[in-house]
């Protein structure tokens, strides 16, 4: 029996965490200026729930101690972990009793130095927020579930849908689920976790395909079942070189053989079906795309380069694309045009602005962050 049902009040319930998505093969390191810290207001702004209209306001007492979040990047700096972690401890400690904690978290970060980031980071909001406290954890499908992490939560969810339209819907029901689990009083829920030795990038589990569609859309009528809390399976995170880095399903109710037994269907079912996940489209290499493109009559025609992906931690600013279109003889002569996005540049930037409006400049582009892989344009004959 939690303290909030006993005494008949609203929980005081914390919402904090830490964001990011990091590629351990990037040589960018991110920093303090990288994330977005919110407290306060602001912090319990980004939840709706918690807002005077919001459907949760009323049902307890929010406290923001410190969310961090930041685009994904490469690992973060050992300081700039601390020192979040540090606010973050702090202010859970400042906090007071709470009865639970929605614990909003990406679940791939990776720190200069550790090989479990959100295993320490979870391992020191529980010694901070104590034993009797619940945590409901909302997370990404692409986040890792180590056994030291895990063990310390006592909900966790994740996105069903990649790409992730439902990602304020997760954070919303680890919030609903845990109001809900003080309210009534039942305690701690029991928690059953596998992880499935498969280990797949982004690319190739939507859920806008199959197998995942169907694997994925099975989570709610488990979540539904009598006796079983929260469903959810992690792809887990294919750019980082840490052994935690791999599939997960965790089930998580009150009835034990129900969660281990729902948690081994799903798993068994990812690993029957580990070599059907597909591409989202067709695949090949960057020459092969490229004149296919051209000789494709279809307008446009979109080429996504999935090794340099900003979305999923890589730098952005490879020029090995742009070297390739500039290399096809058809783009060269002009029968076809291309349009290339972006490569993160900042000085070459700086050179235009200084060059001003209609004036032709000769740079090179990118490896600013990569170093060594910069690209010279052809001279414009
Ligand atoms: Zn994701």
């Amino acid at each position: 029996m939690n303290p909030a049902a006993s005494g008949g009040r609203r929980p005081r319930i914390g919402i904090g965490g830490m964001h990011i998505e990091s590629s351990t093969f990037s040589p960018h390191r991110a920093a303090y200026d990288d994330f977005r810290v919110t407290r306060g207001a602001e912090l319990l702004d980004r939840y709706a729930w918690t807002r005077p209209d919001g459907e949760l306001a009323g049902r307890a007492e929010w406290v923001p101690l410190l969310h961090a979040v930041s685009l994904p990047g490469g690992p973060v700096e050992r300081g700039t972990y601390d020192r979040i972690k540090g606010e973050l401890i702090e202010r859970l400690r400042l906090a007071g009793p709470l009865d639970g904690l929605v614990y909003d978290i990406h679940g791939a970060m990776s720190v200069v130095g550790l090989e479990d980031a959100e295993g320490d980071l979870t391992e020191a909001v529980r010694e901070a927020i104590g034993p009797d406290a619940l945590i409901s954890a909302a997370m990404d499908p692409h986040g890792n579930v180590s056994r030291r992490f895990a063990g310390r939560l006592d909900l966790i969810t994740a996105h069903r849908l990649a790409p992730h339209e439902d990602a304020w819907e997760t954070r919303e029901r680890a919030a609903r689920k845990l109001v809900e689990r003080l309210a009534s009083g039942s305690g701690r829920p029991h928690l059953a976790w596998v992880q499935i030795p498969v280990l797949l990038p982004g690319e190739r589990t939507s859920t806008r395909l199959e197998p995942a569609k169907s694997l994925y859309g099975r989570l709610a009528a488990v979540e539904a079942m009598d006796g079983v809390v929260d469903a959810a399976i992690w792809v887990g995170y294919a750019w980082a070189d840490e052994p935690r880095c791999r599939a997960a399903v965790v089930v998580t109710g009150d009835d034990p053989v129900l969660a281990v037994e729902q948690t081994r269907s799903l798993a068994r079912e990812y690993w029957e079906m580990r070599r059907d996940f597909t591409f989202v489209g067709p695949t090949g290499g960057a020459d092969e795309c490229i004149a296919e493109a051209v000789a494709s009559s279809a307008r446009p025609f979109l080429i996504s380069d999935s090794g340099d992906n900003p979305t999923a931690g890589g730098a952005g600013d490879l020029a090995y694309m742009l070297g390739r279109l500039l290399a096809n003889e058809d783009l060269a002569a002009g029968r076809a045009t291309a349009l290339h996005p972006g490569i993160t540049d900042p000085a070459a930037v700086a050179e235009c602005f200084a060059a001003g409006p209609g004036a032709t400049v000769r740079l090179s582009v990118g490896g600013g962050i990569s170093r060594g892989r910069r690209t010279t344009p052809r001279p414009a004959s």
